[in-house]
């Protein structure tokens, strides 16, 4: 595998470009809004550029990765040469729907396409296709170069070697793996979504201020970061987007908080807005 194509320069797509080009993949990231693509990479140059101030000895090796990382509008000719494609656009069924039919039909047959969902079913996305046993989901984690696990979930129709050969590309990405079978929700945004939109509850039922409540999970549950802060690095709206899957798929206790509907109504998306729970 030496050819990686990563589709959405979001808040995802340009930390997942960012580690594959950092592990030896050349790596081209693809976005149909050029402004977001033209954000991407100024945010990649600055992760480099850190990576570089930090590590003296490694600056070598980050700029040849920064040579193996192209961006560009164009999905179907860069599709043409990839062995791998990775997919991180909006969690909207209907959008990877058309995503997954378009490449299907330009790339080789030996390329194998992952989605970075959050929630959905691989399964269904490897129906869209006409090789459903080289589609998996690759999920990275918010903020990609700095968190160390990526879930990889196998669908009904997914291969052995396409499971391996994922696992093999994460490791090279500088990545611990899991693999587990496809449930609405995997392991982790079945337990994230529950604890982001019960804090959402909770900021509706007046019984704290956001950073009340955020620090009382970070300092008596050890958390990290609070489930304020957090939806704001992950947007309201894919939280938002997230919690409808798995409210369809695994009811009630899914049904996201009035409120949280009202933020993203409202356009407080999180970081990427400049303003979500916080301001930025
Ligand atoms: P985002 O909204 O930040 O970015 C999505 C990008 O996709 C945008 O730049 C948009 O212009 C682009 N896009 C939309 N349609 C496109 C198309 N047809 N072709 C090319 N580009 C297109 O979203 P995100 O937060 O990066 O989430 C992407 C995926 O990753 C979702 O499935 C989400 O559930 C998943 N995910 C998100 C997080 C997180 O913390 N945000 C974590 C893990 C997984």
């Amino acid at each position: 595998m030496k050819k990686v194509v990563v589709i959405g320069s979001g808040v995802m797509g340009r930390g997942i470009a960012y580690v594959s080009a950092v592990g030896g993949f050349h790596t081209t990231l693809i976005d149909i809004n050029e402004t977001q693509l033209k954000n991407a990479e100024k945010e990649i140059n600055a992760i480099f550029e850190k990576g570089i101030l930090r590590m003296k000895l490694m600056s070598e090796k980050m700029e040849a990765a920064k040579t193996r990382l192209h961006y560009s509008i164009s999905l179907s000719q860069n599709v043409m040469e990839a062995d791998l494609v990775i997919e991180a656009v909006p969690e909207v069924m209907e959008i990877k729907k058309n995503i997954f039919e378009v490449i299907d039909q330009h790339a080789e047959a030996h390329c194998i396409f992952a989605t970075n969902t959050s929630t959905m079913s691989p399964t269904e996305i490897g129906s869209f296709t006409k090789r459903p046993d080289k589609v998996i989901a690759m999920h990275f984690f918010n903020p990609v170069h700095k968190m160390p696990l990526v879930e990889i979930i196998k669908g009904l129709e997914t291969s052995e070697d396409t499971a391996n050969a994922i696992k093999r590309a994460a490791e090279q990405m500088g990545k611990e793996t899991v693999v587990i079978n496809e449930f609405p929700g995997f392991v982790t945004s079945r337990i994230s979504a529950l604890v982001g939109n019960e804090a959402f509850y909770m900021l509706q039922e007046g019984v704290g201020t956001p950073e009340e409540i955020d620090k009382a999970i970070k300092l008596g549950l050890n958390y990290p970061m609070g489930p304020f802060e957090l939806g704001d690095l992950v947007g309201l709206d894919t939280r938002l987007n997230n919690l409808n899957y798995l409210h369809a798929k695994l009811g009630e206790k899914y049904r996201p908080a009035p409120l949280l509907e009202q933020y993203v109504k409202a356009g407080r998306l999180g970081r990427k807005s400049g303003r979500g729970v916080y301001d930025y």
